[in-house]
């Protein structure tokens, strides 16, 4: 029988399910009154099911889409208020054995120069991101067992953490590397990991296998198993997502809420984040030869929907994306952005932007200044906390706090606090004055007023000098 819990992320993420459900979803795009059951359960906050996500995914009423669109808005200020958490890429190594054909970085592109970056380097890279600001990092590098093998990975880490630069280190470390063993999982959870990311590329197995013909990532159900292995390596928090433009869309969006859906009922917990990356012009790569693009439009309508089925599980939008197309979907429901971003391995210490090296063309080139700047013009908080992780609120413990309601007590004060920080320590003086003024303002929206108190409090002391309350 088919059921989530006994079977592995391959069998149950299977072509027969997705495309029964493409059909099912075609059959009911205009049978208004399950589109009304499916919007009312949405409402509810409790998610929705690939099939029922299909459905309104597949609806094309403009009517419905504005109806989704706003129950998405709604969800996301619900569970998220307006903070908007910021991280940057790190780019350690572009030394790859894959054959990934949408991927700069793959084995046979003989026109890049392949470059790892030394425990040095790294240092200099993250005091790069330090001094702009950052708090929480991703660290990529392409799968090379020989040039990035794991250990590679762990000294890294350890050396990212252990930097102590003007006021502080690093708080967290997001990691995203090739698919591996439980062994090493264990290791990079011991490593202090947050969240392990790996993005599926796609779901569609046999695409799969041609996007991807040779090397280790070439094995389909290793890749599609990974976020197990994570998991069962003690790794709760883990990343999802796909490869927009590779495959269809309605394919794939079905494929991740079941992935979603494998890993709560197998783990008992969904996943913590899921990425929206879509295919971009890069060095020996041309988006216009795979010809599943698709428009900001269905962009937008994926990313409402992601938020409505999964309303616990943060959402991800890179600097791939331009600044119009970030606006809109913000609102929509991402939570998480990169600013300041460069793809390249070693791009942080140079003064202008490498391309040599650099994984894709990047959209939005804004400073981290001017990103924090434009969020919080367009009322959002920018917001570097990592408190959750470095408090064990990790996996379940996190959904729980995001469940209760009390996000508002906790998140809140948290951005604000970490805002705060950047002001004094990295911002301009046009950003400070917005954001002194946006603190006012928000530690109204700070519920209890015992929990308001102790912010202020904080705000004074960061005013003074300290830093890092935890
Ligand atoms: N090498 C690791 C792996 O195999 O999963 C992950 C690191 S890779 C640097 C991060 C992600 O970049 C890939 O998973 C892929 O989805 C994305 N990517 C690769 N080529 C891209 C392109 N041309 N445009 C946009 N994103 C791309």
């Amino acid at each position: 029988m088919y059921n989530s819990k006994s079977m592995k992320a391959e069998e149950f993420i299977c072509h027969e399910e997705i495309e029964d459900t493409l059909a099912f979803a075609d059959e009911n795009r205009n049978n208004k009154e399950m589109i009304r059951q499916i919007l009312d359960k949405a409402r509810e906050c409790k998610g929705l099911s690939h099939r029922e996500a299909s459905v309104l995914l597949a609806c094309e009423d403009p009517e419905v889409l504005d109806e989704m669109e706003a129950l998405a808005r709604e969800i996301k200020k619900k569970f998220y208020g307006n903070r908007i958490v910021l991280f940057a890429p790190l780019y350690l190594s572009n030394y790859c054995v894959n054959g990934c054909v949408y991927c700069p970085y793959h084995h046979q592109n003989g026109h890049i120069p392949r470059k790892k970056l030394t425990q040095e380097e790294i240092r200099q890279e993250v005091i790069a991101l330090q001094d702009m600001g950052h708090k929480r990092l991703a660290i990529e590098t392409g799968e090379d067992p020989v040039n990035n093998p794991i250990e590679y990975v762990l000294e890294s880490i350890k050396t990212i953490y252990s930097i102590q630069h003007k006021n502080g280190a690093i708080r967290r470390v997001n990691v995203n590397i090739a698919a591996t063993t439980v062994e090493n999982y264990r290791k990079l959870k011991e490593a202090g990991i947050g969240t392990y990311i790996l993005f599926q590329e796609t779901y569609h197995k046999e695409s799969y296998e041609q996007l991807h013909p040779t090397g280790p990532k070439h094995d389909y159900a290793y890749h599609t198993e990974a976020m197990d292995r994570a998991m069962e390596g003690g790794i709760d928090d883990v990343g999802l997502g796909v490869l927009f433009g590779l495959e269809l869309y309605r394919y794939e969006f079905a494929g991740l809420l079941m992935h979603a859906e494998h890993l709560e009922a197998v783990h008992g917990v969904g996943p913590h984040t899921i990425s929206v990356p879509r295919i971009k012009r890069a060095d020996d790569i041309d988006p216009d030869t795979f010809d599943n693009g698709i428009s900001d439009e269905i962009f937008a309508k994926l990313c409402a929907l992601i938020r409505i089925s999964v309303p616990y599980t943060g959402m991800i939008i890179s600097t791939r994306e331009s600044q119009q197309v970030r606006a809109k979907v913000i609102d929509l429901g991402v939570s998480q952005i990169s600013g300041g971003s460069r793809t390249s391995v070693g791009g942080y210490t140079e003064e202008l932007r490498p391309t040599d090296t650099e994984q894709f063309d990047v959209s939005d080139q804004r400073t981290l200044d001017e990103v924090v700047r434009w969020l919080m013009e367009t009322k959002h908080i920018p917001s570097f906390c990592t408190a959750c992780y470095r408090a064990g609120r990790t996996g379940d413990r996190f959904m729980s706090l995001c469940k209760s309601g009390q996000i508002q007590n906790c998140c809140h004060p948290n951005a604000l606090i970490t805002l705060k920080e950047f002001l004094e320590d990295y911002a301009s003086a046009e950003t400070r004055a917005i954001g002194e003024r946006m603190i006012k303002e928000e530690l109204l929206n700070i519920p209890k007023e015992q929990v308001r108190k102790i912010t202020e409090e904080y705000l004074v002391k960061i005013g003074q000098g300290e830093r890092d309350f935890r």
